[in-house]
């Protein structure tokens, strides 16, 4: 779906080619409609930080570590940021991959 396939890059990141190469169907419908992508990644990042919200906690009642929302502020925003940030470059094209799953239609009379 991407132009460059390289996960790590910088490089044509988030450009889609204009269609897929299986079923021809356009994957630029309109100008900036990728913009919509922007809510998809939200949702997912808010997943993230919940998920390790819950991975703390669970670490602390187990006694692998002293955690507490309130007490070890920094630990959960540490923790957080750094996966936000390794974990970026994949939530990027799976935002993009979900929208164009979610907004675009196949081409018609093409079986997939
Ligand atoms: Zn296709």
């Amino acid at each position: 779906m991407f132009v460059n396939p390289k996960l790590i890059t910088f490089e044509k990141m988030g450009e889609s080619k204009k269609t897929c190469e299986v079923c021809q169907t356009n994957l630029n419908p309109e100008t900036g409609f990728y913009f919509g992508a922007a809510y998809v990644s939200w949702a997912l990042t808010v997943a993230l930080w919940v998920s390790v919200l819950v991975a703390l906690k669970t670490f602390d009642a187990i006694g692998w570590i002293e955690f507490g929302f309130l007490t070890h502020p920094g630990t959960f925003l540490t923790t957080g940021m750094v996966l936000t940030v390794i974990i970026f470059p994949y939530l990027f094209r799976l935002s993009r991959s979900i929208w164009a799953h979610m907004f675009i239609k196949s081409s018609p009379g093409v079986k997939s």
